[in-house]
């Protein structure tokens, strides 16, 4: 009886330590070196700016970052800004989630990707104490997470053959389409390999019946899925879509958070979630439960950035139809080791946390 009461108090003095530690708050610019630079019509690019970040409570460590796509309109400025802004004593108690996105919250709306940075290190950090990796916390088997993509984009007769032995491990590929080119890019593929491909259209189609065509063109090419084919405000066109076409439909820019997939259920077929758009794990977690409870299929995407957000976003992989997590292999500076992809698969391992171990630059 003595032994357990000890172990009692030794329980509710190392909560209460926990609860009244220091959290300690560090962030710094970090740029992403491309492997190969990106060549896009309008811009050619060899590095892309990223925030890191780290939260440290009792002398364990929880890695987050951000990393901010133009078209969502962040910033390295505007995060560090919104970064600035935190009382790190506000994180103090790491497993208080829905606490501190409320904090966060009221310092600013949106900057989703300056709080997907604080998200990620809080379920790295929660994660090691509690000695478990995410995913088993949700209650998920790592043998479910299924396959991931490989993206290949418009290049020149040599360096697409490069990319296309790049993308041997994998098992589908991903190409950009609305793009001049697209379809013979999609012609080239279809004569060097037969696996699947998923199509990712960026908005670029101009109407529904256009993308109906396009659809229906690419429907006996083995194609998995289409990615936002019609500019993400045209609710009313993808609904049509939705109707007549015979691949799937799945929002990408039209789904930023979970309060967006009510509205769009009925329009699409499926959403993809990535952390950077919906401020980290939290929500994200509940982005796929809805999804799921609506009848929608889930992707888990993700932006150009380390090991350690494509780690964090791999942890809900399993609850995935799809995977597209390969930012990672984009970049010559990781500064983390993470999730593996083995014969093109997402592979979880039992690290605590997020997954991550930081590798030296
Ligand atoms: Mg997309």
């Amino acid at each position: 009886m003595k032994k357990i009461t000890s172990i009692i108090l030794a329980a509710i003095v190392s909560i209460t330590s926990l609860a009244q530690s220091d959290a300690k708050l560090k962030f710094y610019p970090y740029e992403l070196q491309l492997k190969h630079s990106f060549n896009l019509a309008s811009l050619s690019r060899t590095s892309t700016p990223g925030v890191q970040l780290e939260i440290t409570i009792d002398s364990i460590t929880g890695y987050g970052e951000a990393s901010m796509p133009p078209y969502l309109g962040e910033s390295v400025e505007s995060v560090m800004n919104f970064l600035s802004k935190i009382d790190p004593q506000r994180l103090a108690d790491p497993f208080a989630f829905d606490d501190i996105h409320n904090y966060m919250d009221s310092i600013a709306p949106g900057n989703y990707a300056a709080k997907a940075a604080i998200d990620i290190a809080l379920h790295d950090l929660t994660g090691k104490i509690m000695g478990q990796p995410w995913y088993r916390i949700y209650g998920l088997n790592a043998e479910n997470a299924p396959h991931t993509s490989f993206t290949i984009s418009n290049d020149t007769p040599d360096e697409l053959e490069r990319k296309l032995e790049e993308s041997q491990p994998y098992s589908i590929i991903k190409v950009k389409m609305g793009v001049p080119g697209d379809r013979e890019l999609i012609e080239w593929i279809r004569s060097h390999t037969d696996r699947p491909i998923c199509v990712d259209v960026n908005q670029g189609w101009k109407t529904p019946e256009e993308a109906l065509e396009n659809i229906i063109w690419l429907s006996n090419k083995n194609v998995i899925f289409i990615e936002q084919p019609l500019n993400k405000n045209d609710v009313e066109g993808h609904k049509w879509l939705k109707k007549h076409s015979p691949l799937p439909i799945i929002a990408d820019e039209a789904v930023q958070t979970s309060a967006d997939i009510p509205l769009l259920s009925e329009a699409y077929d499926g959403i993809n979630i990535k952390l950077m758009k919906c401020g980290g794990l939290h929500d994200a977690f509940r982005m796929a439960l809805l999804a799921k409870g609506l009848g929608l299929k889930v992707m888990i995407g993700c932006m150009t950035e380390t090991s350690c957000a494509i780690s964090a976003a791999a942890q809900l992989a399993p609850l995935a139809d799809w995977v597209d997590l390969d930012g990672n292999l984009l970049i010559a500076n990781d500064k983390f080791q993470g999730i593996q992809i083995k014969n093109g698969k997402v592979t979880l391992s039992n690290l605590p946390g997020i997954g991550v171990i930081p590798l030296k630059h």
